[in-house]
């Protein structure tokens, strides 16, 4: 891919005054309501009130959307790592939108524009750009983290995402994002009430298994864009500060292998060694075997080699 240094104007939005302040009131409601819900979990555990229903429905529901998010938005839709059936595209895109981390637009094109300018000036998200100095470094790190979101840009659909705009069948779980995301907060209410049968089950079961579900798995995700831009091992020089952070990759199913990723962000697999944490990539693995999913993109053995021995971005442009 070639480099670029300073983002093109057509690839960058900046939203008028009532766009804005919309895109801010939503952002800033994903990220402090399900909070509020965890601290409601908090005391629901402190005082005994739930069952062990209650935790499996978090369980279960942070299964579907940390696979949702990272199999379905991440390596399916942004990156293309694999090909599937229309169905389980839906049942991905589906499971991805129950994360609340916004509809498909804004996911591939922030994630698309994050990779093409990774911490430079013009990534969405990057903790490095804050200046030196521990007190600056903090402030990026937590600016990364949460309060990018409210930023009054976007990221253009038709300069990231044409793909993903031209075809009808996938932009449809775009405009009906929201029904999914509530959704994700109805279903472990109504499997409560199922399981339980009370209306305290129901109501426990939206807390654990919607409300801090959301919250803590979403706080995973985002310490994919902070933390795992700054700390971890750095096997390959991509030019930037992507870092493999084992334990973000343990709690995102293989995203907080960032140096990897970066390195190959078409491959399917985040981890490049056996042992490296990508719950993801072996779960894609074996829905290749169930032929679930089809035609599953990785580096070979001589490919990683290549690349390893390769230096920073400004050699790979020349050579
Ligand atoms: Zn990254
Ligand atoms: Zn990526």
């Amino acid at each position: 891919m070639a480099t670029m240094t300073a983002p093109p104007e057509a690839a960058i939005v900046k939203l008028d005054r009532s766009s804005a302040r919309i895109k801010w009131i939503t952002a800033f409601s994903m990220m402090t309501l399900p909070g509020l819900g965890t601290a409601a979990a908090a005391v629901l555990l402190w005082q005994g009130i739930f069952t062990a229903t209650d935790l499996w429905l978090f369980a279960g529901m942070y299964l579907v959307h940390m696979f949702g998010i990272t199999i379905g938005f991440h390596r399916y839709l942004a990156h293309k790592s694999f090909k599937t059936s229309r169905f389980f595209e839906g049942v991905l895109m589906i499971a991805g939108s129950m994360g609340g981390q916004g509809p498909i637009m804004y996911w591939v094109t922030t994630h698309r524009r994050h990779h093409r300018f990774s911490d430079r000036d013009g990534d969405p998200h990057s903790p490095n750009l804050a200046g030196a100095g521990l007190a600056a470094k903090l402030r990026g790190l937590w600016w990364a983290h949460m309060p990018w979101m409210l930023s009054d840009e976007s990221s253009s659909w038709r300069f990231w995402a044409p793909d993903v705009l031209r075809d009808r069948r996938l932009f449809f779980y775009h405009r009906t994002y929201q029904l999914w995301m509530v959704a994700g907060l109805l279903l472990p209410a109504a499997i409560g009430f199922a399981v339980e049968g009370t209306a305290t089950a129901a109501l426990t079961g939206f807390v654990f298994g919607g409300l801090a579900r959301m919250f803590l798995a979403n706080q995973a995700a985002w310490c994919v864009g902070s933390l795992s831009h700054m700390f971890g091992g750095r096997p390959f020089d991509n030019g930037d500060r992507s870092a493999n952070n084992w334990p973000v990759a343990v709690f995102t199913f293989g995203e907080g292998l960032q140096n990897n990723h970066h390195a190959f962000p078409g491959s399917y697999r985040h981890a490049v060694r056996a042992w490296e944490p990508d719950l993801s990539g072996w779960a894609l693995t074996v829905l290749g075997r169930l032929r679930v999913v089809r035609d599953l993109r990785q580096p070979d053995a001589a490919a990683i080699a290549a690349r390893r021995a390769r230096g920073p971005r400004g050699d790979r442009a020349a050579a």
